[in-house]
């Protein structure tokens, strides 16, 4: 597999505190990565350092296989939208955009039209970008990053605040960028069921530490298919569960309250039967995967790290 990013144990110390701390990641190319952690992580930093606005205090990274002194070279390729977007507010879509064509050292603004229609923003003309909707500014902020025609995307938390409709504006045009432009893109959040609906790959930090790589698909597979009981007496459905080969603690659980948790597909009809056998009432049945969420806490822990 061919990866834009790959960082090699990246540590990066406040004083005592540190930020990273040997954190190694593989981002493939072509990917939408989604780099997830709680607040407090080290995915900002982490950000920061591959854009180079701040330096790592031990370890390194490659972007497109460059590093050391080639590395500024590899960063033409990449866009970024690192905590805010850099906008200036009292000038229009197309004059910051043409802002930033200046700042790049591109004479032409042939492009423009393209990444406003690109973004959704063609139609807003004289409207000053400081009275767009959050979710207007934030894909502004994408198309400045689009400026220099990058092939790698960096969006640090792109829909932390925005309303449902502005993430499901700034979830398209990420898919789009991605499966129309061939753009690879890192996003990172701290919210895993917003990131699934789009990653390809995931990455999930804690306290700067990448504790597990996986694609999408590995992710559906750990987060297991799941029916939940409700019945009258678990003790005699959990009589009825091992004869029909289940097992406690693996393959079903029992909580306090009368619920049953059965990590498979059971066959209703013999669910049904065996829990007749043993004077046990079903009450109801109800199917739902673990929730993405509950595997994340169970990677890092159920305990706040803010
Ligand atoms: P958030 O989503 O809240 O930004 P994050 O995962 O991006 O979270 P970082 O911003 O990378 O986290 O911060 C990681 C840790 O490093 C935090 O505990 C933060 O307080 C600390 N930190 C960041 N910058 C500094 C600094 N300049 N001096 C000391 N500590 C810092």
């Amino acid at each position: 597999m061919e990866y834009v990013l790959k960082t090699n144990a990246l540590c990066k110390q406040y004083k005592n505190f540190k930020a990273l701390n040997g954190l190694t990641m593989n981002v493939p190319k072509g990917s939408i990565y989604g780099f997830v952690g709680r607040n407090g992580a080290g995915k900002t930093t982490l950000i920061r350092i591959i854009c180079g606005l701040q330096f790592a205090t031990q370890g390194g990274f490659e972007l497109y296989g460059q590093s050391g002194e080639n590395i500024n070279e590899a960063r033409r390729r990449v866009g970024a939208v690192v905590e805010t977007p850099s906008i200036f507010p009292e000038m229009t879509a197309e004059e910051n955009l043409k802002h930033q064509f200046r700042i790049i050292g591109v004479p032409s603004f042939e492009k423009v039209k393209d990444l406003l229609e690109l973004v959704g923003l063609s139609d807003t003309g004289k409207k000053k970008a400081k009275d767009f909707s959050l979710g207007m500014r934030q894909r502004l902020g994408i198309a400045i990053a689009l400026c220099g025609d990058p092939d790698f995307l960096i969006l640090d938390e792109p829909i932390n605040g925005l309303d449902p409709q502005g993430i499901i504006e700034v979830r398209e045009l990420i898919l789009k960028l991605n499966r129309e432009r061939n753009i690879t893109v890192l996003i990172s959040s701290h919210i895993l069921d917003e990131l699934s609906k789009l990653a390809t790959h995931y990455g999930f930090i804690d306290k700067g530490t990448l504790v597990r790589e996986m694609s999408a698909q590995e992710l559906n597979d750990a987060c297991r298919k799941c029916v939940t009981l409700n019945v009258s007496d678990t003790g005699a459905a959990a009589k009825a569960l091992e004869k029909l080969g289940y097992a406690a603690d693996m393959t079903y659980k029992i909580y306090n309250d009368g619920r049953i948790d059965v990590f498979a597909q059971p066959n209703i009809t013999q669910l049904v039967h065996a829990l007749d056998e043993e004077d046990c009432e079903l009450i109801t049945v109800k199917e739902h995967d673990e929730t993405l969420e509950g595997f994340f806490i169970s990677l890092v822990g159920g305990d706040s790290h803010d």
